[in-house]
């Protein structure tokens, strides 16, 4: 099915032209030793800049959750409901990536603690890679705990 397929800019098209080549990036600042993603001009955390663009491993954890019912992204209204989840890496918590954890359905998530659903705050993801027009690839995360 159709997807939106992303825009780079100056500051994104590192981490674009990688996810191409289904590697997951992120900027590293070499002066504070912190990452960040989504990419910006400068660190966060110290205002350094420039910053590098280094290889995560693609492990990472579920934060946060959501169902969209009612989305505003035209072209995404074809999927709903769809899951937003917000995903950690392993390597940072400031490297906070967005992924609709494919493999999984909106009925799969958990909202209660005690849910034994597969989509739940703390599930183990790893990212994978989609294709969303001819050579052009997005991270997506799938659960895999
Ligand atoms: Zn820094």
């Amino acid at each position: 099915m159709e997807r939106p397929i992303p825009i780079p800019d100056d500051v994104s098209k590192p981490f674009w032209e990688a996810a191409n080549e289904r590697r997951l990036v992120a900027q590293f600042c070499v002066a504070c030793s912190e990452w960040q993603h989504p990419p910006e001009r400068a660190c966060a955390e110290c205002g350094a800049t420039p910053l590098e663009f280094r290889e995560l491993s693609g492990a990472g954890t579920i934060y946060s959750v959501h169902v969209e019912h009612d989305s505003r992204v035209v072209v995404m209204q074809q999927h709903q409901p769809y899951i937003v989840a917000t995903v950690l890496a392993n390597e940072s918590p400031y490297a906070v990536f967005l992924t609709n954890l494919p493999g999984t359905s909106a009925g799969d998530v958990a909202f209660g603690k005690d849910g034994e659903q597969s989509v739940h705050i703390g599930a183990r993801v790893a990212v994978e890679f989609e294709e969303v027009g001819a050579g052009r690839f997005v991270p997506q995360f799938r659960v895999v705990s």
